[in-house]
């Protein structure tokens, strides 16, 4: 886990022009159980040449909502309602065959394991080559071509030769590095990443942040980055959304989020992860309790069960009524904005350092 630190340097050029659009989203699973609402409600942009950061813990909704915006969920068992607008078009609506004509072309995903998208048969040059030649009608010299220059634009050294080589050929690094190249070989507009770095180690964690930083500049692409680790949305990320069982609690730009958080749930992810300057002998403090089951989730706010400042709003309001998110900046809490200027400025950053 990276320890939070916000990155200076050049900002990424921010384009205002909405690229991804998701309004009212809801995703209900059939499950033996019942149905499990595992997105409820949820509401973001995403601008071409920003990152938006998505936070939240296992369960939180972050990657079914992803998955759904690429339809890659499973339709037989999954009800979307809402809208998701990709460039104004309708996805909800689309047919398998025309998301499949997007994922790749204007839209990709990068997985938390490499080896969930790469297949073991095949050379990792030609992997990166075939969607290339679907998606573009290039022969496939060319398109062999173009993946040797994409293991080298990810930094593969000797790429001519390494495209040769199957997946288990290279690192645990290499491979993620691949998938990248795999990812941005159609120069997609919106870029997903799951997870991306979370099962390498830190040096090369950061190689691979950078690596992609420097590919939106140059593909000015719109990234969606779904994390549970303060840090790498401190990094990486322009705005960021905070998610918690299925629905968003808190959202605003990086700098206004982790500056100032309004909410008791972000309040609870800055105090459990390290920091930097922190003794090494400081406890963390984990948030009390555990998320809920999407299957009876808790009334009113849904975080209230762990909540420690559910006093301060008085009364069963927070057991009671959900807490709406305003539009921009906002936290999905009843404390007044008062309150929540003034336990975080009182009580929480002194603990944060
Ligand atoms: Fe806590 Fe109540 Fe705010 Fe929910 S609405 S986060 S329970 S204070």
């Amino acid at each position: 886990m990276s320890t939070l630190t916000k990155t200076e340097g050049a900002p990424v050029p921010a384009s205002e022009e909405t690229f991804l659009s998701v309004r009212d989203l809801q995703v209900t699973f059939s499950t033996e159980d019942g149905p499990v609402k595992a997105v409820d409600g949820l509401s973001f942009d995403v601008q071409r040449g920003r990152t938006l950061g998505i936070v939240g813990e296992s369960g939180s909704g972050k990657s079914v909502t992803n998955l759904t915006v690429l339809g890659l969920h499973n339709p037989l068992s999954t009800t979307i309602d809402g809208e998701i607008l990709l460039d104004g078009k309708e996805l909800i609506t689309a047919s398998q065959k025309e998301l499949e004509k997007l994922r790749g072309n204007r839209m990709a995903m990068i997985f938390q394991d490499p080896l969930t998208a790469l297949s073991p048969f095949y050379t990792v040059g030609r992997q990166i080559a075939e969607p290339f030649m679907k998606h573009t009608g290039a022969s496939k010299r060319a398109a062999w071509e173009r993946a040797v220059e994409m293991l080298a634009k990810v930094g593969i050294p000797n790429p001519k030769e390494r495209a040769k080589d199957y997946p288990h050929q290279f690192s645990g690094g290499m491979r993620q590095r691949a998938m990248i190249a795999m990812a941005l070989v159609c120069d997609p507009d919106l870029l997903i990443a799951d997870e991306p770095t979370t099962a390498l180690d830190v040096t090369v964690q950061a190689q691979i942040l950078d690596l992609l930083k420097d590919l939106q500049q140059e593909f000015g692409s719109a990234i969606v980055f779904i994390t549970h680790d303060l840090g790498v949305i401190a990094d990486m990320a322009d705005d960021i959304m905070v998610m918690y069982a299925g629905r968003a609690v808190e959202r605003g730009t990086v700098d206004d989020v982790l500056r100032a958080p309004q909410h008791p749930y972000t309040w609870g992810l800055l105090n459990s992860m390290p920091r930097l300057d922190s003794d090494i002998d400081t406890p963390l403090t984990p948030i009390p309790g555990s998320p809920p089951s999407l299957l009876t989730p808790p009334s009113g706010c849904r975080f209230h069960p762990r909540c420690t400042f559910q006093d301060r709003v008085g009364g069963t309001r927070c057991v009671d009524e959900n807490p709406p998110l305003g539009p921009d900046r906002a936290a999905a809490c009843h404390l007044t904005a008062e309150q929540k200027r003034t336990i975080f400025i009182e009580e929480i950053k002194p603990r944060l350092g």
